[in-house]
């Protein structure tokens, strides 16, 4: 998978690539941009590019110098790319750990590692931060040559970093030899000591257009029509990689059921008289299980982006829209409810929410808000 591959954003990858060519690849590089913009991707792209043993070079499109990129299928590019599935590989190490006597339970730190020079550090569970055991490992690694890379690589997937955990960071890279590069993968580069970047070059993944996600899709997901690529693109914020694994049958699920208690509401308003059957059949399905958190979750996530979308209709920015597979009876909701009843509507969820973080009972406060909607009519 060579750079060609990468989705989106290039003249950041050209601005990388240039700085390889040239050799001055800095030895500290923050890669910011939303979750599932690409970061990890492209962290492990950069890596095999550092270390791959053919070197290849290729063009961007038909024009300009050859770049540096990478095989793909040296035993660097290879190992390296068995880090790629980051979830499984994180999942794998936590079993690991919990397999292990209490005693060492306590001492081991999570790492993900297919390469000897490469060294890959997820936040630490419970907590998932970053701890300083995690930076310890690098300090103790990070100054002894590659073993078979020509570049030790770390790759921090987190900028949650814990206060001593930062600060010894920071001290690696006051002194970072010449043969390493740390990648720190964050949402939100605000997060790092300011002097961990200053010292860092920063490098930002934007949201794609819409249309290149969707072609993307088109390619690598051809079990979804047109209207479920259009759908998920604007779903998943513009970022391939929430696109790519977006779980479209449990939102449509429920999207269906904040559907039913949208429309009832609205419906309520109209007639002056609220039947409200089909509001409690629907929260009936939430009552307490064990799935129950994540499901309930997944509802007020849709029941959100059904009431942006109504919001963005009523004040005239309906090319924001993100449901747009159901734009016809989201323009009737938007004209059947005022834009007060919407906001007040929509700060009811916030009150779901909090309620739920508070623990309360989760089919009371489904419940209580399915009434209260009615209500405020
Ligand atoms: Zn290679």
């Amino acid at each position: 998978m060579p750079f060609s591959d990468f989705a989106g954003n290039p003249e950041t990858i050209h601005r990388l690539r240039e700085m390889l060519a040239r050799n001055r690849f800095p030895h500290a590089v923050i890669l910011s941009g939303a979750h599932g913009s690409g970061k990890y991707t492209l962290a492990l792209m950069l890596a095999r590019a550092l270390n791959c043993q053919e070197q290849p070079a290729t063009r961007e499109g038909s024009e300009g110098d050859p770049l540096p990129d990478f095989c793909g299928h040296c035993s660097n590019c290879t190992r390296i790319a068995q880090a790629a599935d980051l979830d499984a590989r994180f999942a794998e190490a936590v079993e690991a750990r919990e397999n292990l006597r209490d005693a060492d339970k306590k001492e081991t730190r999570l790492f993900v590692q297919t390469h000897p020079d490469v060294l890959v550090i997820p936040p630490d569970p419970p907590q998932m931060m970053i701890k300083v055991d995690q930076v310890r490992r690098v300090i103790e690694t990070i100054y002894y040559r590659p073993a078979e890379a020509r570049e030790r690589i770390y790759i921090f997937t987190s900028s949650a970093f814990m206060k001593e955990a930062a600060n010894s960071l920071l001290k690696v890279l006051e002194e970072p030899p010449e043969f390493a590069s740390i990648f720190l993968l964050t949402e939100n580069a605000g997060e790092l000591l300011p002097t961990i970047r200053s010292r860092s070059m920063t490098f930002h993944l934007g949201a794609l257009p819409a249309g290149e996600i969707e072609s993307r899709l088109a390619e690598l997901r051809p079990d979804w029509n047109a209207r479920q690529r259009a759908l998920v693109a604007r779903l998943s914020e513009r970022a391939i990689g929430r696109a790519l694994s977006f779980d479209l049958e449990s939102y449509a699920a429920a999207r269906s059921h904040a559907l039913i208690m949208l429309k009832g509401a609205i419906d309520g308003i109209a007639a002056k008289a609220g039947d409200h059957s089909e509001l409690f059949k629907t929260t009936e399905g939430y009552r307490a299980g064990a799935e129950g958190r994540e499901k309930i979750d997944k509802l007020i996530r849709a029941f959100y982006s059904l009431l942006e979308d109504v919001m963005f209709l009523q004040s005239g920015a309906g090319h924001l829209v993100r449901n747009t597979d159901i734009l016809g009876e989201l323009k009737k909701m938007a004209e059947s409810a005022d834009f007060a009843w919407v906001q007040r509507a929509a700060q009811g969820l916030g009150e779901v929410e909090r309620g739920l973080r508070r623990n309360l009972l989760r089919s009371l406060s489904l419940d209580a808000f399915a009434s209260a909607l009615e209500r405020v009519s």
